[in-house]
């Protein structure tokens, strides 16, 4: 018998006689190859894609969607299963890149504050029975981090503005950024300490008000310092004729 390159076939569909290397193979066809010549099958396939680009273009759409799951599937599943590994590595990476992660952060929150804060509120919201729970569960922790971050805060002198009167709360705080909202919280419900603050916000409303941080100090800022600076603040304002809402000063 002779090598299968001097085999001729003839093609079942334009009919000439061609070397058997001119078919696709095929296992299960006569002579092991099918029975189009390759160039019939590939007219046939461009005719074909040309009538069905549409249905063609759908089915590789719906592909390329289902191996996306299995992508997803595949990354999830190596993640479980090398999940020490990758903290291992982000945890290093962190530590590496400290300054520029904080960094990427904070101008990150700065240009998306809005859509951020939307968008942990809707969760808040959402999410209530499982963030209360998970607070519940480690309030020991959550407080002792709370310290931490507070401690580690600066320390700052600020006062609070009555836009229209022009009258000024002056205080000072080691727990920066969150005394504006303890104000507010206490000046809402009505339950602020100094009297004739709580009166004035009565009377003008909330959007009259506002807060401005005068002097930022390190975290370990000394308390008693902290106090001069303010009460020193404080009887600058009292000799420059401003009236204050609190006029007792700090010894
Ligand atoms: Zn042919």
């Amino acid at each position: 018998m002779s090598s299968a390159e001097e085999q001729t076939k003839e093609c079942s569909k334009c009919g000439q006689e061609k070397p058997l290397s001119g078919f696709h193979k095929d296992k299960s066809g006569r002579l092991g190859v099918v029975s189009w010549c390759k160039v019939c099958v590939s007219e046939y396939k461009k005719q074909y894609h040309q009538k069905n680009k549409d249905k063609i273009a759908a089915r590789q759409k719906q592909y390329r969607q289902e191996n996306r799951d299995k992508e997803l599937e595949r990354s999830k599943q190596y993640y479980q299963e090398n999940r020490d590994k990758m903290l291992e590595y982000a945890k290093q990476y962190q530590q590496e890149n400290r300054d520029k992660i904080t960094e990427y952060k904070k101008q990150y929150y700065q240009e998306n504050r809005e859509k951020m804060s939307e968008y942990y509120k809707q969760y808040r919201q959402e999410n209530r029975d499982k963030i209360s729970a998970y607070r519940h569960e480690n309030r020991d922790k959550i407080s002792e981090g709370m310290k931490q971050y507070c401690q580690n805060l600066p320390s700052m002198i600020y006062e609070i503005h009555n836009t229209i009167t022009k009258q000024i709360y002056v205080g000072q705080t080691s727990v920066y950024k969150r005394r504006w909202n303890s104000h507010k919280s206490k000046l809402r419900k009505g339950t602020h300490p100094n009297p004739q603050l709580q009166k004035a916000w009565d009377k003008w409303g909330e959007d009259a008000f506002c807060f401005d941080v005068v002097e930022e100090l390190p975290c370990d800022f000394n308390k008693e310092q902290l106090l001069e600076k303010e009460a020193a603040l404080m009887l600058e304002h009292i000799s420059n004729g401003v009236k204050l809402y609190n006029e007792d000063i700090p010894k």
